[in-house]
């Protein structure tokens, strides 16, 4: 596996998150990030040599070590080893996951939960190449579940996606706003809007299994009218495929959740450190009155169209 010694810049890495996907998870920030939102929490993940080089062999030492932590039982044997195990086999398994097979077939009842590798940034589509490595080798060599987490901004499109994507087990994708010129005046560069309803169609394509996430900015996208617009794009890109023949069933969803996180200021500090002005200042934070008003009518939006299933989260 050449692609152990592919380099990228890594802000930094959390071996217990909790909110990036499913389980207990495995954390990489990306650096660089074309968008300049108005609320980012992290703008000191904007430059693309932000953090440190590293090879994703270095990532996955890591990962390896804070497997236990997933739900996963350890992995005593090197990545390089685990790698050539790996191609020697013409399955792609490895001793490893045969363990995992053994063990979850041993366990009483369901299968242990796990959690797994999310990659986000910064945006971590900037440094594709890199992000994808990272996902196909905790793919290839753990059989780990991977996120991605994202605005579906980047420079090529059509060469980003189908290289990132299949990798990708489910997307968090951040809907930064819901008409073009709401989106632009948060992530206050042009072209993230066309990018973004690409990647929608993309996802949609390929039923990628995906989850919302929806700041809610008081003011700016907390409107009825936002929300609505919000429900469109959700309710077009996630219901499913629908065809004459094969009527729709909840089990060809590919939109899964949808997550309303409130605007807050905690990252203003980082704005003063960078010399950046904070666009924010006068903007009141987000109050649980606010999300839960949000989350309602869209559980509402969702269930008028047959939709009731997706957990809407933001307000519990
Ligand atoms: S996409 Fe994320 S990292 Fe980039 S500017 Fe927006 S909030 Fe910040």
């Amino acid at each position: 596996m050449e692609a152990l010694g592919c380099q990228g810049y890594v802000h930094s890495t959390e071996s217990m998150a909790c909110l990036e996907g499913p389980g207990i998870r495995f954390l990489v920030f990306l650096s660089g990030c074309p968008s300049r939102c108005v609320y980012c929490e992290n703008p000191d993940t904007w430059s693309t040599t932000a953090g440190s080089l590293c090879s994703v062999r270095s990532v996955l030492e890591k990962v390896r070590r804070t497997l236990p932590y997933m739900g996963m039982p350890p992995c005593p044997t090197s990545i390089d080893d685990l790698a050539r195990e790996c191609a020697s086999r013409s399955d792609s398994s490895t001793t490893y996951r045969d363990m995992l097979l053994a063990r979850d077939e041993a366990a009483e009842g369901p299968p242990p939960s796990r959690g797994g590798l999310s990659v986000s940034g910064g945006e971590p589509l900037t440094q594709h190449t890199f992000a994808a490595s990272i996902m196909s080798a905790c793919k290839r060599l753990w059989g780990m579940h991977t996120v991605l987490e994202t605005t579906g901004r980047c420079s090529l499109p059509r060469v980003v996606y189908p290289e990132v994507l299949p990798w990708t087990d489910l997307v968090l994708l951040c809907i930064k706003g819901t008409r073009r010129e709401k989106y632009e005046s948060i992530t206050r560069v042009s072209g993230g809007w066309d990018h973004m309803l690409s990647f929608l169609t993309t996802l949609h394509q390929m039923r990628k299994p995906w989850w919302c996430r929806y700041v809610v900015l008081p003011g700016h996208t907390d409107s009825r009218e936002d929300v609505d617009a919000l429900l469109e794009l959700c309710v077009e890109h996630g219901k499913g495929l629908v065809t004459e023949e094969q009527p729709q069933a909840p089990s060809e969803r590919t939109l899964g959740r949808v997550e309303c996180l409130a605007y807050h200021n905690l990252g203003e500090f980082k704005w003063h450190e960078l010399n950046e002005p904070y666009p924010l200042a006068d903007v009141p934070q987000c109050n649980h009155d606010d999300v839960r008003r949000v989350c309602e009518w869209i559980r509402e939006g969702l269930r008028s169209h047959g939709m009731g299933d997706v957990a809407v989260t933001g307000d519990d």
